[in-house]
Protein backbone atom coordinates (compact mmCIF):
# COMPACT_ATOMS: atom_id res chain seq x y z
CA UNK A 1 0.00 0.00 0.00
CA UNK A 2 1.30 3.60 -0.86
CA UNK A 3 0.19 6.85 0.60
CA UNK A 4 -0.14 9.98 -1.81
CA UNK A 5 -1.91 13.29 -0.86
CA UNK A 6 -4.58 14.71 -2.68
CA UNK A 7 -6.76 18.19 -1.96
CA UNK A 8 -10.10 18.83 -4.21
CA UNK A 9 -9.30 21.96 -5.14
CA UNK A 10 -11.63 25.84 -4.52
CA UNK A 11 -13.44 24.98 -7.43
CA UNK A 12 -14.71 21.83 -7.36
CA UNK A 13 -15.48 22.69 -3.69
CA UNK A 14 -17.28 25.67 -4.81
CA UNK A 15 -19.30 24.01 -6.99
CA UNK A 16 -20.37 21.20 -4.93
CA UNK A 17 -18.68 18.31 -6.30
CA UNK A 18 -16.43 17.26 -3.49
CA UNK A 19 -18.56 14.35 -2.80
CA UNK A 20 -18.65 13.39 -6.84
CA UNK A 21 -15.06 13.18 -6.65
CA UNK A 22 -15.10 11.24 -3.15
CA UNK A 23 -17.51 8.55 -5.15
CA UNK A 24 -14.99 8.07 -8.25
CA UNK A 25 -11.55 8.51 -5.80
CA UNK A 26 -13.77 5.09 -3.17
CA UNK A 27 -14.39 3.19 -6.21
CA UNK A 28 -11.62 3.23 -7.74
CA UNK A 29 -9.87 1.34 -4.91
CA UNK A 30 -8.74 4.47 -2.56
CA UNK A 31 -8.94 4.55 0.64
CA UNK A 32 -9.78 7.59 2.34
CA UNK A 33 -7.09 7.55 5.52
CA UNK A 34 -7.21 11.09 6.65
CA UNK A 35 -9.57 14.80 5.43
CA UNK A 36 -10.44 17.99 6.53
CA UNK A 37 -12.07 20.81 4.80
CA UNK A 38 -10.34 24.04 5.73
CA UNK A 39 -9.46 27.47 3.94
CA UNK A 40 -5.85 28.22 3.33
CA UNK A 41 -3.58 30.93 4.36
CA UNK A 42 -1.55 32.91 1.99
CA UNK A 43 2.02 31.61 3.75
CA UNK A 44 0.22 27.93 3.87
CA UNK A 45 -0.41 28.21 0.05
CA UNK A 46 2.98 29.79 -0.36
CA UNK A 47 5.17 26.95 1.55
CA UNK A 48 2.67 24.07 0.17
CA UNK A 49 3.42 25.43 -3.23
CA UNK A 50 7.39 26.56 -2.68
CA UNK A 51 9.05 24.48 -5.61
CA UNK A 52 6.84 26.47 -8.16
CA UNK A 53 7.67 29.85 -6.30
CA UNK A 54 10.23 31.24 -9.10
CA UNK A 55 7.35 30.20 -11.85
CA UNK A 56 5.02 33.37 -13.26
CA UNK A 57 1.66 31.15 -12.46
CA UNK A 58 3.20 31.23 -8.39
CA UNK A 59 1.03 34.54 -7.80
CA UNK A 60 -2.07 33.33 -8.90
CA UNK A 61 -2.04 30.12 -8.18
CA UNK A 62 -1.26 30.53 -4.44
CA UNK A 63 -4.02 33.26 -4.03
CA UNK A 64 -6.87 31.13 -6.20
CA UNK A 65 -5.72 28.34 -3.59
CA UNK A 66 -7.48 30.54 -0.69
CA UNK A 67 -10.36 31.67 -2.57
CA UNK A 68 -12.16 29.08 -0.85
CA UNK A 69 -12.07 26.12 0.88
CA UNK A 70 -10.65 22.99 -0.09
CA UNK A 71 -10.86 18.87 0.88
CA UNK A 72 -7.29 17.87 2.05
CA UNK A 73 -6.98 14.31 1.93
CA UNK A 74 -4.23 11.21 2.25
CA UNK A 75 -5.36 8.25 0.00
CA UNK A 76 -4.03 5.12 -0.11
CA UNK A 77 -3.80 2.29 -2.80
CA UNK A 78 -1.90 -0.38 -4.16
CA UNK A 79 0.83 2.11 -6.84
CA UNK A 80 -1.12 5.17 -5.23
CA UNK A 81 1.01 8.18 -6.70
CA UNK A 82 0.70 7.09 -9.96
CA UNK A 83 -2.85 5.59 -9.69
CA UNK A 84 -4.21 9.04 -8.36
CA UNK A 85 -2.55 11.37 -10.42
CA UNK A 86 -3.93 9.20 -13.35
CA UNK A 87 -7.66 9.60 -12.40
CA UNK A 88 -6.68 13.16 -12.01
CA UNK A 89 -5.24 13.27 -15.54
CA UNK A 90 -3.12 16.03 -17.23
CA UNK A 91 -2.70 19.27 -15.93
CA UNK A 92 -4.37 20.73 -18.47
CA UNK A 93 -7.94 19.44 -18.99
CA UNK A 94 -7.55 20.51 -22.76
CA UNK A 95 -5.42 17.49 -22.86
CA UNK A 96 -6.78 15.32 -19.77
CA UNK A 97 -7.81 11.33 -20.88
CA UNK A 98 -11.64 10.54 -21.25
CA UNK A 99 -12.81 9.43 -17.67
CA UNK A 100 -10.35 11.03 -15.66
CA UNK A 101 -11.69 13.78 -13.16
CA UNK A 102 -9.98 16.56 -14.63
CA UNK A 103 -11.44 15.94 -18.23
CA UNK A 104 -15.03 15.90 -16.67
CA UNK A 105 -14.81 18.70 -13.48
CA UNK A 106 -11.86 21.15 -14.56
CA UNK A 107 -12.64 24.89 -15.45
CA UNK A 108 -9.46 25.49 -16.88
CA UNK A 109 -5.06 24.55 -16.31
CA UNK A 110 -5.03 26.94 -13.18
CA UNK A 111 -8.89 25.40 -11.66
CA UNK A 112 -8.26 21.92 -12.59
CA UNK A 113 -10.15 20.77 -9.07
CA UNK A 114 -7.59 18.32 -7.83
CA UNK A 115 -4.25 17.94 -6.37
CA UNK A 116 -2.18 14.96 -6.27
CA UNK A 117 1.57 14.60 -4.84
CA UNK A 118 3.88 13.50 -8.36
CA UNK A 119 6.80 11.08 -6.13
CA UNK A 120 7.20 9.69 -3.12
CA UNK A 121 9.07 12.61 -1.68
CA UNK A 122 6.64 14.99 -2.35
CA UNK A 123 4.05 13.06 -0.75
CA UNK A 124 5.93 13.01 2.33
CA UNK A 125 6.55 16.35 2.65
CA UNK A 126 2.77 16.98 1.80
CA UNK A 127 0.95 14.48 3.99
CA UNK A 128 3.13 15.92 6.46
CA UNK A 129 2.73 19.63 5.79
CA UNK A 130 -0.67 19.44 6.77
CA UNK A 131 -1.22 16.06 8.93
CA UNK A 132 -0.03 14.64 12.25
CA UNK A 133 0.65 11.01 12.04
CA UNK A 134 -2.54 10.95 14.86
CA UNK A 135 -4.49 12.26 12.21
CA UNK A 136 -3.78 9.07 9.81
CA UNK A 137 -5.90 6.24 10.27
CA UNK A 138 -4.99 3.35 7.59
P1 LIG B 1 -0.84 19.60 -8.87
O1 LIG B 1 0.57 19.85 -8.33
O2 LIG B 1 -1.82 20.67 -8.43
O3 LIG B 1 -1.32 18.22 -8.62
P2 LIG B 1 0.25 19.13 -11.44
O4 LIG B 1 1.32 18.37 -10.72
O5 LIG B 1 -0.51 18.42 -12.50
O6 LIG B 1 -0.80 19.73 -10.44
P3 LIG B 1 2.08 21.36 -11.54
O7 LIG B 1 3.01 21.56 -12.68
O8 LIG B 1 2.62 20.82 -10.25
O9 LIG B 1 0.87 20.46 -12.06
O10 LIG B 1 1.36 22.75 -11.27
C1 LIG B 1 0.71 22.99 -10.03
C2 LIG B 1 -0.58 23.70 -10.30
O11 LIG B 1 -0.29 25.00 -10.79
C3 LIG B 1 -1.46 23.08 -11.40
O12 LIG B 1 -2.26 22.05 -10.93
C4 LIG B 1 -2.28 24.26 -11.83
O13 LIG B 1 -3.33 24.51 -10.89
C5 LIG B 1 -1.27 25.39 -11.74
N1 LIG B 1 -0.59 25.63 -13.02
C6 LIG B 1 0.36 24.84 -13.61
N2 LIG B 1 0.79 25.37 -14.76
C7 LIG B 1 0.11 26.53 -14.92
C8 LIG B 1 0.10 27.56 -15.90
N3 LIG B 1 0.90 27.50 -16.98
N4 LIG B 1 -0.75 28.60 -15.73
C9 LIG B 1 -1.55 28.68 -14.63
N5 LIG B 1 -1.58 27.76 -13.67
C10 LIG B 1 -0.78 26.69 -13.80
MG1 LIG C 1 2.39 19.16 -9.09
Amino acid sequence: MEKTFAIIKPDAVERNLTGKILSRTESKGFRIVAMKRVCLTLPEAEGFYHVHKERPFFKDLTQYMCTGPVVLMVLERENGIKAWRELMGATNPAEADEGTIRKDFAVNLEKNSVHGSDAPETAAFEISYFFNPAEISS
